[in-house]
């Protein structure tokens, strides 16, 4: 087992990283990641604000003869609270397992429960898989926990507003079709 660290304390922000999947995934590596909210400009479109950060450890392995990763991804979000709007700081602590696949029909079914993803097994974006994961680890509904969000308890009838009946609460779920949209592109 060979671990790969990053040597650069505060290396500058990379927006890609290509890695030998498959020679990793025969040394059965694993590869430890930091980054921060400014390094994955699809967060910030998603609606991610400064401060946030994820740490991913990629843990290479074999199956099947493809390469696959199984990784761990923990790290900080600070998103607009779906009752209050404000500010709040969301913990994300999540598993991804993905298979590295070459073709675009080997991308319809999974194997042995990992998902595919199209990418050159000798050529992997570590970063964009960093992005693409975290963007799937987001909360459907950003929102503090309950008692915490000023919203709540304020006042006890939490009554609408007249006049206005037809308007449609637009920001509800702003990640809702976000694994659609990943998987059109
Ligand atoms: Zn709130």
């Amino acid at each position: 087992m060979s671990r790969i660290q990053d040597p650069a304390e505060h290396r500058v922000a990379a927006q890609t990283e290509k890695v030998d999947a498959a020679a990793l995934a025969r040394l059965e590596t694993a590869v430890d990641r930091r980054y921060m909210a400014g390094e994955l400009p699809r967060l910030a479109e998603a609606g991610v604000g400064a401060g946030s950060s994820v740490t991913i450890r990629f843990q290479f392995s074999e199956y099947e003869g493809r390469p696959a990763v199984t990784g761990a991804l923990r790290g900080t979000v600070v998103l607009a609270c779906q009752r209050c709007l404000r500010e709040v700081a969301l913990t994300l602590d999540e598993q991804f397992r993905v298979i590295v696949v070459e073709q675009e029909s080997a991308l319809a079914h999974e194997r042995g429960g990992y998902e595919p993803i199209l990418a050159e097994a000798h050529r992997l974006d570590l970063h964009w898989l960093a992005e693409e994961e975290t963007l799937l680890a987001l909360p459907l509904v950003p929102a503090h926990e309950m008692g915490a969000c000023p919203e709540l308890g304020e006042s006890p009838a939490q009554q609408e507003e007249p006049g206005e009946p037809d308007e449609t609460p637009s920001t509800q779920r702003p990640f809702a079709n976000l694994r659609d949209i990943l998987q059109k592109r």
